[in-house]
């Protein structure tokens, strides 16, 4: 099939091998790494038929990442895939009435994010010994809440790397915090910062781009990477669970091989859906992408009008995962609907600094008919935990219950859909209970844990049961233009 190599959306000179792209993270001009094409794998669909998530795994990385030998490739999976999840399914598909739920909250933060972040250390460590590095490599981070205490749970304690992580301080819930600041690892650094998602993000990319800070970097030996869905490290690995998905969708009998399927995705920073249109675009049999976004509908306005624009004011909500007017991953995106011009990506990334908004015209346009927008606001969110809870017994979380809303109000098509079920209710714990009985309104995340469990007639899961009282170990606050400070506090003191 050939090897794939890596180039910059914004058209820095060269190709690099994945090792080389997952190393850096981000490119040196400010793009995000992209493979020069998307492997076909029409011709070997069927082959996929009885797999299990890890063989699923090494089908779909192996078509991507060309440099790492097989043997390099199935250790890092085996590594990952195993039992730090709670169950040896990894993924599971649950029926649920009319659709079904592919519930990615197994691994050891409850969130999708482990996903990749459980094997993106494993990946990093291989490559920097293929590309012989021997800098440390400093892994730099900013989450919206999911992806910091995922990234750290990876990177804890793997020699050769230190990581440090930028949450917003009023922008993530109780547990989310809390597993962060209670967060053990010599080689960990967890700062909150006085500022929103998009800020962190913003301040985090900056520095990254800072030429002083490279050769400071340089003289002590370290070189900055990422642990966000820019790494492409952590895009490809979330490509495996669509193609599971599709697979166990068969096997349970619900479809015919070759059928087309929907999938709806509760949808941030672009991530989770790029890899389902990376799916799509390699030939698994994907209709619509419906894209779901909470009552910070940037991406809605966008799928619908071609035009994207931050502007606006940024709303905290129960879905706080999403809560993103800055899509980074957007940008992967137009560098496919532009078939590779990296000329025009870089106008549009232009006009979005300069001015907060860019425009697709003509076929880039177009493009967009492969996904379907839909947004949700708090009371329907609030409303579909409920009724599915009733009904079925079955309990979302706030992320995925913007998903499962805007499913219900979209039905375009007599497709199978299958909803992306991105973080278990027990992270959310407050807001899933105030919406199922305003009883719980009094209390907090932490009293509720218990409750949870007593409605659902489980145990709190291991994961989080006693981070309540766990020793803070993180206290660092900044403001959000002092993220470049802080990590040179932390790097060079
Ligand atoms: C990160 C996250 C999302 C958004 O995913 P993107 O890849 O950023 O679009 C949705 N739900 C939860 C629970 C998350 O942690």
């Amino acid at each position: 099939m050939g090897n794939i190599s890596y180039k910059s959306t914004r058209g820095l000179k060269g190709n690099f091998t994945a090792s080389q792209a997952i190393i850096q993270g981000l490119a040196k001009d400010g793009g995000l790494f992209v493979p020069d094409r998307i492997p076909d794998i029409k011709e070997e669909l069927h082959l996929i038929k009885n797999l299990s998530y890890k063989e699923m795994a090494y089908f779909v990385m192996s078509k991507f990442f060309t440099d790492f030998t097989e043997e390099e490739l199935k250790e890092c999976i085996d590594k990952a895939y195993g039992d730090k999840f709670d169950t040896t399914e990894i993924a599971p598909l649950k029926k649920v009435d009319d659709t079904y739920f592919l519930e990615l909250f197994h691994g050891p933060t409850l969130a999708f994010k482990d996903m990749a972040l459980s094997i993106l250390p494993y990946l990093m460590k291989t490559a920097a010994k293929k590309e012989n590095i021997k800098s440390e490599i400093v892994i730099l981070t900013a989450t919206s809440g999911d992806t910091g205490k995922a990234a750290l749970e990876g990177f804890s304690e793997v020699p050769g790397v230190k990581i440090i992580v930028f949450f917003p301080e009023e922008g993530v819930s109780e547990i989310q915090k809390m597993q962060m600041r209670t967060h053990k690892g010599n080689n960990t650094y967890v700062v909150g910062i006085n500022g929103n998602f998009d800020d962190a993000q913003t301040g985090v990319k900056e520095v990254f781009a800072d030429k002083d800070l490279e050769d400071k970097l340089q003289k002590s030996n370290y070189m900055f990477s990422s642990a966000n869905s820019i790494n492409i490290g952590r895009l490809v690995p979330q490509i495996v669970y669509y193609f599971h998905a599709y697979a166990e969708l068969f096997r349970k009998g619900e479809i015919t091989w070759g059928d087309k399927i929907n999938v709806t995705v509760p949808t941030g920073n672009f991530g989770n859906i790029l890899a389902a249109y990376y799916a799509k675009n390699m030939g698994l049999p994907i209709d619509k992408l419906i894209c779901a976004s909470n009552t910070n509908k940037v991406l809605f306005d966008f799928l619908t009008s071609g035009r994207y624009d931050k502007n606006r004011d940024f709303v905290t909500t129960i879905s706080p995962s999403m809560d993103i007017l800055i899509s980074s991953n957007l940008e992967r995106l137009l560098f496919e609907l532009s078939h590779g011009d990296t000329s025009k990506v870089n106008e549009l990334m232009e006009d979005l600094k300069a001015k907060g908004n860019y425009k697709l015209e003509g076929d880039m346009h177009k493009g967009l008919l492969d996904f379907i927008g839909g947004y949700t606001d708090e009371e329907k969110t609030k409303n579909s935990i409920s009724q599915v809870f009733k009904n079925h017994k079955y309990l979302m979380d706030t992320h995925t219950a913007v998903a499962y809303s805007v499913y219900t109000e979209n039905k375009f098509n007599s497709r199978k859909n299958i909803i992306i079920s991105t973080a278990s209710p027990y992270k959310f714990t407050a807001s899933v209970m105030r919406a199922i009985d305003s009883k719980y309104n009094e209390s907090d995340d932490f009293k509720l844990l218990k409750e949870m469990g007593k409605l659902l007639d489980s145990s709190v899961p291991a994961q989080i049961k006693d981070i309540e009282t766990a020793p803070i170990v993180h206290n660092g606050v900044c403001d959000k233009h002092e993220i470049k400070n802080m990590v040179e506090k932390i790097l060079f003191n």
